[in-house]
């Protein structure tokens, strides 16, 4: 097995597009387990860990550039005040040590529908920025990202390079049921953003169909409906918690049937809305 290890985003880039299959290794916490499972044996690893660009984010405008390689724990340290849905999610990921070597870049790279960043992703409209050294850059939109079970949009020349986010305009809330409190990959999971300005409601549903996808008919409808100014009213956020359910294509397995994972949903839906237009309504009366 080759093992490449360039030092800088354009050697990384320069080997992919040289050696097309060799599989990008960031915190190894995904690949790793598949190399000594022999889920995989890839003719060549590529390391990404010596390219420092990776590891950083920055901040334009009101918008977070998040470097592929950036862990979990430093997404929680430094990002939970503007990226509260991510850091919520990120403190649900594996244990400290996995949230030490884990990354969104990683994530979304496996892009497997449980995968704990993609719902609040989506729920805040984030846009993936991917590259090649012969086709440039691509920006993703996260809902496009998402093609299949553990299949994203990157071509195989492709790396992902960051992921952007807006910086939080209103509450954001992540919830995940899984069969214990840590270590636990999700039986399902849900994901809100308000977004007060546009009078709007971002959703992203986890582990409930083949790809992490919004709850569209859910968010339209409250679109139309909520009124930012009053209480919840009890109709709309039990409609709503039925519209996210109906987003749910679930399957039966291991960690749950499609039976629970489609009234889990409904359920967080309702949480997590709940608990998002507390915060709405305590801003505004501040
Ligand atoms: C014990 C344990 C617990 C876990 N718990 C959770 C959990 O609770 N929630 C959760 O979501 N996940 C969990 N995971 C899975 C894993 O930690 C996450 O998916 C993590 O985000 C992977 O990040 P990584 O940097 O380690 O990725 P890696 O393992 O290095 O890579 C993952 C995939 O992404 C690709 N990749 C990496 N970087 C790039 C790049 N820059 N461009 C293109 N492709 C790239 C790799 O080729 C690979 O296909 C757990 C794993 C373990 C071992």
């Amino acid at each position: 097995m080759d093992f490449l290890r360039p030092t800088t985003w354009a050697e990384a880039l320069a080997a992919k597009a040289d050696q097309p299959d060799a599989v990008p290794l960031q915190g190894g916490t995904d690949v790793m387990v598949e190399i000594n499972f022999a889920v995989r044996r890839p003719v060549a690893l590529l390391d990404l860990t010596r390219v420092a660009e990776l590891a950083t984010w920055s901040e334009q405008d009101g918008r977070y550039r998040v470097g592929a390689a950036v862990p979990y724990s430093t997404i929680i340290g430094e990002l939970g005040g503007a990226l509260p849905g991510l850091a919520q999610a990120a403190r649900t990921v594996g244990s400290p040590q996995i949230r030490n070597r884990g990354s969104v870049g990683g994530n979304l790279g496996a892009a497997s529908p449980a995968g704990d960043s993609h719902p609040p992703l989506l729920a805040a409209d984030a846009v993936i920025e991917v590259e090649s050294r012969d086709g440039g850059v691509r920006l993703i939109p996260a809902a496009e990202f998402y093609l299949g079970v553990k299949r994203n949009a990157l071509r195989l020349d492709e790396l992902i390079r960051a992921v952007h986010v807006p910086a939080a305009s209103g509450p954001q809330y992540f919830s995940k049921v899984g069969t214990r409190n840590a270590m636990v990959i999700a039986v399902c999971s849900f994901a809100v953003a308000l977004h007060p300005g546009d009078r709007r409601v971002g959703t992203g549903l986890g582990s409930a169909a083949p790809t992490p996808r919004r709850a569209l008919e859910a968010e339209e409808f409250l679109a139309g409906e909520l009124d930012w100014d009053a209480p919840l009213d009890p109709a709309v956020l039990r409609r709503f918690g039925e519209l996210a359910a109906r987003a749910a294509s679930p399957i039966d397995d291991v960690r749950g049937t499609a039976g629970y994972r489609t009234h889990a949903i409904s359920v967080m839906a309702r949480r997590t809305l709940t608990w998002a237009w507390h915060d709405h309504l305590g801003r505004r009366a501040a």
